[in-house]
């Protein structure tokens, strides 16, 4: 069976997350309802782009997930579990979905973190590895999530990047580089 990713979160840390999942072939669902703070915001300090809306933002980051075959479901999880081996989410309705790792983006609330029983400090976040790895095998948490003082879009971006790479590198067994290159001639 493919390799499954389930991203809670869709501001720009699951995003991130997500469209380097689909290039590298990893199956993988985004769970939110486009709720996250972007959509206050106006960046002027996301490098490579000048100035623009949060919102707009987000509409372009949407679409690049999906372009890559990134599934974005509009649904909230209400709860999250592990057997060890896999991750089982409970989504509003009774419908449930499971993957082999999970990336907790939730923005400000540690909700599901905390489900996992990892130890949350409101000044530190969660104790994550540099790849935003937790103390649960499998399980990620990202973003503002993982350090609610340091909330920038870009360090979002980033850390879902991270994580996704790590993933793609254990799933691989070796080191991944996600890069493109422009048509020759
Ligand atoms: C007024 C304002 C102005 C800002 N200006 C800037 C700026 O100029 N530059 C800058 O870099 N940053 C700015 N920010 C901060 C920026 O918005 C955050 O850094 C960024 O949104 C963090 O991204 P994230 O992906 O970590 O989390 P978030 O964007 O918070 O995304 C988390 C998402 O997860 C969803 N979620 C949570 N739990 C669940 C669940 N159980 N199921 C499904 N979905 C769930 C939430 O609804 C949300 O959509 C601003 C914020 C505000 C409020």
């Amino acid at each position: 069976m493919a390799t499954s990713v389930i991203v809670v979160g869709d501001g720009p840390g699951g995003l991130s997350a997500a469209l380097f999942l689909a290039k590298g072939g990893i199956s993988v669902t985004v769970y939110g309802q486009d709720k996250t703070a972007m959509h206050w915001a106006l960046l002027k300090n996301y490098l490579g782009i000048p100035e623009i809306l949060g919102s707009e933002f987000q509409r372009i980051a949407r679409a690049q997930v999906e372009a890559v075959g990134g599934r974005l479901e509009n649904a909230r999880v209400e709860s999250i579990a592990t057997d060890g081996a896999r991750f089982r989410v409970l989504l509003e309705g009774g419908v449930t979905d499971s993957a082999d790792f999970v990336i907790l983006s939730e923005g400000k609330s540690p909700r599901l973190a905390l489900q996992l029983g990892l130890r949350f400090d409101d000044q530190d976040g969660l104790g994550v590895d540099a790849n935003g790895q937790t103390s649960v095998a499998g399980a990620y948490a990202i973003g503002r999530l993982a350090r609610p003082t340091r909330s920038q879009a870009i360090i979002s971006a980033g850390d879902g990047a991270k994580a996704a790479i790590d993933i793609l590198s254990r799933v691989t067994g070796k080191p991944v580089q996600d890069w493109d290159e422009p048509a020759k001639g």
